[in-house]
């Protein structure tokens, strides 16, 4: 289908057309092809230092022009959820198998699945302002959201995401977080899961058990724990300040948690984010959960996870290239800022 083509149906069908997902031949990546997500031009402009919208334009806000007290699905004191009125997985009851368009040649499917967006009462609370309290609202919101999503046979991954200032794609000021339910398992997932077998076969245990126990013992680039959770720097960090906020115990999925869990889940997340704040004020930054697929009941070799994604540096034309990150901050420096702040 070409530019033209996809121009012409979209005029033809309101603005939307369902978005499709491709895979890579040569890498086996999906891919989502999402043409209503980016209707104007200036979409593609870097939303660096958009306007801020007002409380009455502002389709998150109750009561604001936009906003449609129907489209909220679930609704907890100071967090609500509607759907995703630009979704990148749409909720048709198709058939999701794999087609193979132009010959036979590619691989295509529908992008069936859901998308959720949570969102914060309060326009004008930053993330990094958030009380634990709230935060734990939020992650208990979500996790509620996540087990009826997963009762959605099509869906295989579910990822929970946070996109907080300019630099990390948050196209909306309003406070709020998505909930990407997708008809294929996530890629990195799928990478990590086949690196995580590899090691379990080898030395029988879970990889992500044995980096706690490991940076447990180390110190170096712990920044904080409580009962049930450890926040450190990983070894391997691709981006200044990267953070991993894990589980102390064995748990390869997300939405088995307790609420107990889930209070020290903020506990340490907002913990990192206010230290975060302090240090470098205004930053931009990305947090996204990886879990176990739910095409899946449990794992030995799999371990659920958040990762916070400060957005300081962009990626070059080497990065871009060579798949190789150049990381200006040494985790341990990171983590020695983090821990006395
Ligand atoms: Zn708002
Ligand atoms: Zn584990």
């Amino acid at each position: 289908m070409s530019l033209l083509d996809i121009n012409k149906r979209m005029e033809n069908e309101g603005g939307f057309i369902p978005p499709v997902l491709r895979q890579n031949i040569v890498t086996g990546d999906w891919i989502v092809i999402a043409p209503g997500r980016s209707r104007r031009p200036d979409d593609f402009i870097h939303p660096k230092s958009k306007p801020v919208k007002s409380k009455e334009e502002c389709p998150f806000c109750v009561g604001s022009a936009g906003f449609k007290n129907s489209d909220i699905l679930s609704n907890h004191g100071d967090v609500y959820v509607i759907e995703n009125k630009f979704p990148a997985f749409y909720q048709k009851k198709t058939a999701t198998r794999s087609y193979y368009p132009e010959e036979g040649f590619y691989c295509e499917r529908p992008s069936v699945g859901q998308h959720e967006v949570v969102i914060i009462k309060d326009h004008n609370l930053g993330l990094t302002k958030f009380s634990k309290a709230l935060t734990s609202e939020l992650f208990w919101t979500i996790l509620e959201r996540y087990q009826k999503i997963k009762q959605d046979d099509q869906i295989f991954q579910i990822t929970p995401i946070y996109n907080h200032g300019p630099e990390a794609g948050a196209s909306i000021d309003h406070p709020h977080a998505q909930i990407f339910g997708s008809g294929v398992v996530a890629n990195t997932v799928n990478r990590e899961m086949d690196g995580a077998e590899r090691y379990f076969g080898i030395n029988g245990v879970c990889v992500y058990c044995d980096i706690i126990k490991h940076e447990r013992k180390e110190k170096s680039r712990v920044i904080f724990e409580n009962e049930y959770f450890l926040a450190f720097s990983p070894y391997a960090s691709r981006y200044p300040f990267e953070t991993w906020i894990i589980p102390k115990r064995h748990q390869s999925q997300f939405e088995t948690s307790s609420r107990n869990e889930i209070d020290e889940f903020a506990d340490a997340t907002t913990e990192v984010l206010y230290r975060l704040e302090k240090i470098l004020p205004d930053l931009s930054l990305n947090m996204y959960i990886r879990t176990l697929p739910t095409t899946m009941n449990d794992c030995d070799y799999y371990h659920w996870y958040l990762e916070i994604a400060p957005r300081l540096t962009t990626f070059g034309g080497f990065e871009m290239g060579s798949g190789l990150i150049i990381n200006i901050v040494p985790p341990e420096k990171a983590a020695e800022y983090l821990k006395s702040n």
